[in-house]
């Protein structure tokens, strides 16, 4: 990890954020890529949105790329751009839970402070035999307790990223590696054969499916596009006309589908239609399909706008539309 040892607020924030819900063999090019692109936080608060968008594109959890830009902001406006250093300015920029805050604080300044990462909770609910479900606040409080005793005063930094790489590299999720473990001797799980059982988790959510029909209306080298609205999956992401259905169409079903028969003009050109790789989110699956349409004139419809195909490619997509759009833009 080209972050790991860095002492800079800047560039462990940045980690963390672009950390929390993506697994670190994807998030290193990212993160080089941000701070190439950014190498100071007044350089990613300058930037404009769009392109810091862009440049999330591929991430997903695009909730993290607004707060990004939100902190950078505050960090520019009110602490003069330099990276706020007590927990609780550190703990009040958008985006930053406990864990968040503690790493920055630990990691940057040397503070004594605990972190506990999912890494950390695995390896103390498992050393300690902790049988309550570790997402309930209860569990979590009981193991931040915990970790706060066994915190090294002299060299917290050192200590916390010692039980986090133990996590991460002995105490794994599905095979912990007990045989090495230094740990081992007064490890209940160990002691008691629980670490497949341990830490117990609730039950996951059934996921929801979602079947999105995407209608790409391309006149020449134009394609009509919105701006995703706030209270659903994909906020501020673009996206072509888009209908939600209940299940999957044959491409003549959907043309039939009135929605869709009123964007077909008379003499249109050849109507593609392609199924999207499925993309999962948290909750929710989403099953997509794009029909795209070439047409004689442009159309006017409320809440789009014609873009260029340049502007396309410079544009953030949800990441089912994107192989489709490349592959659609090498072809003009
Ligand atoms: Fe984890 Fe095994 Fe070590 Fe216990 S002994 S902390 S279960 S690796």
């Amino acid at each position: 990890m080209p972050w790991k040892g860095s002492r800079n607020p800047y560039h462990i924030w940045l980690s963390e954020i672009i950390l929390q819900q993506t697994r670190v063999a994807q998030g290193t090019a990212y993160f080089n890529r941000f701070i190439e692109r950014f190498p100071a936080i007044t350089d990613l608060a300058n930037a404009n949105d769009e392109e810091v968008f862009k440049m999330w594109e591929g991430l997903g959890y695009y909730n993290r790329c607004r707060n990004l830009l939100h902190a950078a902001r505050k960090v520019r406006d009110e602490f003069n751009g330099i990276f706020p250093k007590s927990y609780e300015d550190i703990i009040g920029l958008k985006g930053i839970g406990p864990y968040s805050a503690a790493a920055i604080s630990s990691f940057a300044y040397d503070f004594p402070i605990a972190v506990v990462d999912g890494n950390v909770l695995r390896v103390l609910a498992r050393y300690f035999g902790i049988r309550e479900q570790i997402d309930t606040r209860e569990a979590l409080q009981m193991v931040n307790e915990k970790a706060a005793i066994l915190l090294d005063m002299q060299e917290p930094a050192a200590y916390n990223q010692a039980i986090m790489d133990l996590g991460a590299t002995v105490c794994r999720p599905k095979i912990p590696l007990c045989d090495i473990c230094p740990l081992q001797q007064k490890c209940f799980a160990f002691k008691h054969e629980l670490q497949a059982v341990l830490p117990l988790k609730k039950p996951k959510l059934k996921k929801r499916n979602r079947y999105f029909i995407y209608v790409a209306l391309q006149y020449k080298d134009n394609f009509l596009v919105q701006k995703r609205g706030s209270g659903d999956v994909w906020e501020n992401l673009w996206q072509f006309i888009t209908i939600e259905t209940d299940e999957m169409f044959t491409k003549e079903q959907l043309l039939k589908v009135p929605k869709i028969r009123e964007y077909l003009q008379p003499g249109h050109a050849q109507v593609t239609s392609q199924l999207l790789k499925t993309q999962q989110l948290t909750h929710q699956t989403i099953h997509g399909q794009i029909l795209c349409l070439p047409i004689q004139n442009k159309i006017k419809l409320a809440g789009f706008t014609w873009k260029k195909a340049e502007e396309i490619s410079k544009l953030a997509f949800p990441g089912l539309l994107r192989p489709w759009i490349l592959h659609q833009l090498s072809t003009l």
